[in-house]
């Protein structure tokens, strides 16, 4: 007998058992996600990247913000925290600080970590915080009803763009390599094998490291910007998307109709905040 958000990986499958349920609070569904929308396929890498990490879902958290892809947290059944609008990273910092055993992720939308959340992105990076940040990037604000966000690419309707969005969007890839992260990736939902594998990567690393995934929303975006089902979505990924690894961030913006430059932009291993703080504190308590 198993409590919701009580973590059961350790046990065995009963055989009639579906392989992922046991990753999620089945208590939670029926989930919110709209037919053919993206998330769940991000999902579905995610977890099989955890299983293939061969790491204990004991020894993570999964900490998400508001809005569709927020709703990780809850689905998940992993130690997991649903926080206030933009602030998954600086609970993930406190957690990833508080105890540096824990393998912390953040796991959000566009408008959650790079609008409301934006500032704590960039800080996030520049001190190289020990966080998995993965941002679905539906270019809207999906839950709300469609608003133009901080991807929204320039031309694209919003709801609250009826004639075209003309402010000019992020680029994540290169917002991130900029701003200092460790691991810069970028896949469509459509690349499922090469995103779960990315994920795996990233998992075993340390630093801030991003994972964009972009991602059908065919409720909000799709439909206003008259793009078709999320099928016709991946459709278009599959006609436009470039694998580029090693690209540079600069080259990865994303036009309306335009290619989508995908794979792995960066990968170092600079030490992360907490390396130099342990270190720095051990050397002066040493008097060293
Ligand atoms: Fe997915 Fe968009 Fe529906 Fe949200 S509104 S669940 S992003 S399709």
């Amino acid at each position: 007998m198993t409590t919701p958000g009580e973590v059961t990986t350790a046990e065995p499958m009963a055989p009639e058992q579906h392989p992922m349920s046991r990753f999620l609070r089945e208590d939670r569904m029926p989930h919110i996600w709209c037919s053919s929308c993206g998330l769940g396929t991000t999902l579905t890498c995610f977890i099989m990247a955890v299983v293939e990490s061969g790491i204990d879902p004991k020894d993570m958290a999964v900490i998400s913000g508001i809005g569709c892809t927020g709703r990780v947290a809850g689905y998940l059944n992993f130690d997991s925290f649903h926080t206030t609008h933009g602030r998954a990273i600086p609970f993930a910092t406190g957690l990833a600080l508080a105890n540096p055993d824990l393998r912390v992720v953040v796991y959000s939308g566009d408008g959650d970590l790079v609008a409301i959340g934006g500032n704590h992105f960039i800080h996030a990076a520049r001190r190289n915080m020990d966080i998995l940040c993965v941002c679905v990037n539906n270019f809207t604000y999906g839950m709300t009803g469609g608003q133009a966000g901080p991807t929204t690419p320039i031309t694209a309707k919003a709801t609250t763009a009826p004639y075209g969005s003309y402010e000019y969007p992020f680029n994540i890839p290169y917002l991130a390599v900029a701003s200092g992260a460790n691991y810069v990736a970028r896949w469509t939902a459509l690349h499922m094998r090469r995103l779960k594998n990315s994920f795996r990567e990233a998992i075993n690393k340390k630093g801030f490291r991003v994972i964009e995934i972009i991602s059908p929303c065919p409720t909000a975006f799709a439909r206003k910007n008259r793009l078709g089902t999320g099928l016709d979505v991946l459709k278009y990924y599959h006609a436009n998307s470039i694998i580029q690894h090693g690209a540079d961030p600069k080259d990865a913006d994303i036009e309306m109709g335009g290619k989508i430059i995908v794979g792995k932009f960066l990968d170092v291993d600079r030490p992360c905040y907490r390396d130099y703080v342990t270190e720095s504190i051990s050397r002066q308590l040493g008097g060293k």
